[in-house]
């Protein structure tokens, strides 16, 4: 009688457990954007009816610089915060769908950027090969999950993960897609103290396996689709994605009620270089001039190629005033830069030419505010070359 019921509490543990997988791998299927899939395990693992650790990070690996970034943290900071939101969640009977939901919703108005914890560990970045951090180094490189208590957290006491922690028992496990490893796990139960045991690290395991997958999937996508909307020669953002763009911040600007600026920028007497030198030649130019441009942007700029040796450069939340100030800055640091064979151009010098268009006075739609800044450049090319008209 004993056994059976031992048999019969264990089916229904493991019932539940496939319960929560379930929910979590229907969850991950619903979006290919790394933000949310991220958003998805995370929650999967720290929601009361997920895996109810009371905190957890994830880092992704980059191979291609061998880095380690720590991307994302869901965590109540104090006890104080913890149980307001797990008190919420049972009242409310939220479930993962509910808390996807929540996370779209308030990336939407406060950028995703969330709590400090999240914050802080968004700051977090080590080269797999960093002499102090040595134990996500070591996930990373064996490719194990390591489940520290007070007695073995003592070797890392150090490492700045375990310092930022605070806690003396945590769990860290690797993600894996196609025997890669492309992210770590960290969870601990800072909060209720309650010992991480061999089922919690068994559910961790699974959940880690699907994420890996749907981490793998969701970077594959986002390369593709940075590819598509890329120019192949200059890596800029290509002219129909420019058109994409420039409608899209448009109507940014018009429901903030905020300025933008578009900046059309033009070779001065490019046909000149390359009859004599070629097109090859020709396009380390344009490559060359895409990095400069693209480098002396700010952030929140969208440098595009509009066709041939013609650039457009989307100005966010910028007037007319400071366009111009980009629009000079951006001349100058042209006429400065050394380009090869720059001396048989007919100024001696590699330049171009710019017109400086804003929404909303030269323009409301995409097109006007095109054409304008088509007009402007045409004037700073009959003025002489080498000038921002507006
Ligand atoms: P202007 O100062 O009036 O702009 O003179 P320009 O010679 O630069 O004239 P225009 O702007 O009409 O330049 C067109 C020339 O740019 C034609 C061609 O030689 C060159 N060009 C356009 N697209 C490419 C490209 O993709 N690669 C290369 N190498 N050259 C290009
Ligand atoms: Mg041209
Ligand atoms: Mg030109």
């Amino acid at each position: 009688m004993e056994e059976l019921n031992k048999v019969k509490s264990e089916l229904e543990r493991t019932k539940l457990e496939l319960g929560i997988l379930y929910e979590i791998s229907n969850a991950m299927r619903t979006t290919l954007k790394l933000d949310e899939i991220l958003y998805i395990i995370l929650t999967g693992v720290t929601a009361h009816i997920g895996l109810g650790f009371n905190r957890a990070l994830l880092f992704l690996i980059n191979e291609k610089n061998s880095l380690i970034e720590g991307r994302m943290g869901i965590g109540p900071e104090t006890g104080e915060e913890a149980n307001r939101i797990w008190s919420q969640i049972e009242n409310e009977r939220k479930d993962l769908d509910d808390l996807i939901s929540a996370y779209e919703a308030s990336s939407s108005s406060n950028n995703g950027s969330g709590t400090n914890f999240n914050k802080q560990v968004q700051k977090m970045r080590f080269s797999i090969h960093d002499a102090n951090e040595t134990l996500l180094s070591l996930v990373a490189l064996e490719g194990m999950p390591l489940h520290l208590t007070s007695e073995t957290i003592t070797n890392y006491r150090n490492t700045p993960i375990v310092q930022m922690l605070k806690n003396d028992e945590i769990i860290l496990i690797p993600l894996k897609a196609k025997n890669k490893i492309n992210g770590i796990i960290v969870a601990d139960n800072f909060i209720n103290r309650e010992p991480i045991t061999k089922d919690d690290i068994r559910m961790l395991n699974m959940l880690a396996n699907q994420a890996g997958l749907a981490i793998e999937n969701s970077q594959l996508y986002e390369k593709t689709l940075m590819l598509t909307n890329s120019d192949s020669l200059t890596e800029l953002w290509n002219h129909g994605y420019f058109q994409f763009l420039l409608h899209t911040e448009l109507e940014k600007s018009r429901a903030m009620q905020k300025p933008l600026s578009l900046l059309m920028l033009d070779i001065d007497y490019f046909k000149v270089y390359n009859d004599a030198l070629g097109h090859q030649t020709g396009d380390k130019i344009l490559k060359e001039l895409a990095t400069l441009l693209k480098n002396q942007s700010r952030k929140i700029d969208f440098v595009c190629r509009y066709g041939g040796e013609e650039f457009a450069i989307i100005l966010p939340q910028t007037d007319k005033k400071e366009a111009l100030m980009i629009a000079e800055r951006l001349r100058m640091d042209t006429e400065k830069y050394t380009f090869a064979y720059e001396n048989i151009l007919p100024n001696k010098k590699l330049t171009v030419s710019l017109g400086v268009a804003s929404f909303p006075e030269d323009g409301l739609l995409p097109a006007e505010l095109i054409s304008a800044s088509d007009k402007f450049l045409y004037q700073a090319k009959n003025k002489g070359r080498n000038q921002s008209c507006y």
